[in-house]
């Protein structure tokens, strides 16, 4: 392995994995997570996690029910606070920013709750996030673009709450991402679907990832769905980051498989 690599030229906040150093290839961190801890009450959520995604980069997070993982994501967020530690994004620590200044920074999130309005119609709900930034006609090309990548033409008039669970959760991933984040947040956007939905979904977030080059942070159960879209798996077990690797990798690993016995979060094995 060379050691010729300077992860100092990279600034205090950018760092590269081993795997890069070996190859050479140079990405810049988007975000990192530095000793980060969150109790409730005597409870520990959230266990000293050091944690980092590149630019770009599609990971996913998996780990037993409880382990951690909303909580992960709603404190790189700005949704909870953190006990301890420290958030960084793009190498400025966003440790006691506002969770609206995140999503001025290019952090958005779909919640694991869906947040569609159920009584507004697919082009009012598309229209929210869009009418903070544009209007007239470039407000309403962007809406109708919104709606498009949702697959939800023909439904523009339609109350979302009539929508099906998977147009939804289209619905919502079309709103977090017209508001054009670098980093798009998910949790569960394919738990309840059917398979053909789940497809979608998948094919929606790596157009997403590729095309437009957002990062990506997906929570999810169904391995064949993170084996079909992530770049890199983080485990996380008991409030902290148990392993990291490529889905091959963490499905054939015995401690991964250990952790999950006993547990019965209604997925597919
Ligand atoms: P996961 O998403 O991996 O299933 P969570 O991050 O939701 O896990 O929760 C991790 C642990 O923290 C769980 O034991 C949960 O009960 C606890 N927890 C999460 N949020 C709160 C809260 N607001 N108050 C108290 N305990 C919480
Ligand atoms: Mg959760």
């Amino acid at each position: 392995m060379s050691e010729s690599s300077d992860p100092a030229s990279l600034g205090p906040n950018v760092r590269q994995t081993a795997a890069e150093m070996a190859t050479g290839d140079r990405t810049e961190t988007l975000l990192q997570t530095e000793d980060l801890v969150k109790t409730f009450g005597g409870f520990t959520a959230t266990d000293s996690v050091d944690f980092a995604i590149e630019e770009g980069e599609l990971r996913c997070l998996i780990g037993p029910n409880g382990a951690g993982k909303s909580t992960l994501l709603k404190l790189i967020t700005g949704t909870l606070t953190p006990t301890d530690g420290a958030v960084y994004y793009n190498g400025h620590d966003i440790t006691d920013l506002a969770p609206n200044k995140r999503v001025d920074r290019g952090i958005s999130m779909k919640f694991q709750v869906p947040s569609v309005y159920g009584d507004l119609t697919v082009r009012e709900n598309a229209r929210l996030p869009i009418q903070q930034f544009a209007d007239g006609a470039e407000r309403r090309q962007l809406v109708r673009e919104s709606i498009d990548a949702a697959g939800l033409s023909g439904y523009e008039q339609v109350e979302a709450s009539t929508l099906s669970h998977g147009q939804q959760q289209q619905l919502e991933i079309s709103m977090a991402a017209s508001l054009e984040p670098d980093l798009l947040l998910l949790d569960e956007p394919v738990a309840g679907l059917s398979v053909d939905e789940r497809a979608k979904i998948a094919e929606r977030v790596t157009r997403l990832n590729e095309d437009e080059g957002i990062a990506f942070i997906v929570i999810e159960h169904d391995t064949d769905f993170v084996g079909e879209i992530a770049d890199k798996v983080t485990v996380l077990d008991e409030g902290d980051v148990f392993r990291e690797g490529s889905i091959e990798e963490i499905e054939s690993d015995p401690a991964v498989k250990r952790i999950y016995l006993g547990e019965d979060d209604g997925g597919d094995e």
